[in-house]
């Protein structure tokens, strides 16, 4: 079951069984944290998968933005309640999920932020 696919600069790559296991697993957990978004503005969300504030015990939500020319993306969470927040989780450059092309770097960026802040609670 392994899949070959062609790369940005035209190389064929074939990915082993063990590689598409850890990408769809990834790509799983991933669906997971978009599905948890709400009021998602485009810089701004809550998640269901964010853990009451340790300090105050109130609602966190996650502030996100792009860099300039698909640098990346950085995220961090906020506590509404007392500000508290994490440092900014950073993911560097454009980060596509090959075999499908999906681009994936928002959600990891997010992805870390939660863990960050979830670690803490
Ligand atoms: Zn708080």
């Amino acid at each position: 079951m392994s899949k070959t696919i062609e790369l940005p600069d035209g190389t064929p790559h074939t990915f082993t069984d063990a590689e598409l296991e850890r990408g769809e697993a990834m790509m799983a957990r991933l669906r997971e944290v978009e599905a948890a978004l709400v009021d998602d503005t485009g810089q701004t969300a809550y998640s269901e998968q964010l853990l009451p504030c340790p300090f105050c015990g109130g609602r966190a939500w996650i502030q996100y933005w792009p860099y300039p020319d698909d640098m990346g993306y950085e995220a961090r969470v906020v506590c509404g309640g007392c500000h508290v927040s994490t440092s900014r989780d950073y993911q560097s450059g454009r980060t596509t999920y090959l075999p499908t092309g999906e681009d994936i770097t928002r959600l990891l960026a997010i992805e870390k932020a939660i863990q960050t802040w979830n670690r803490r609670a």
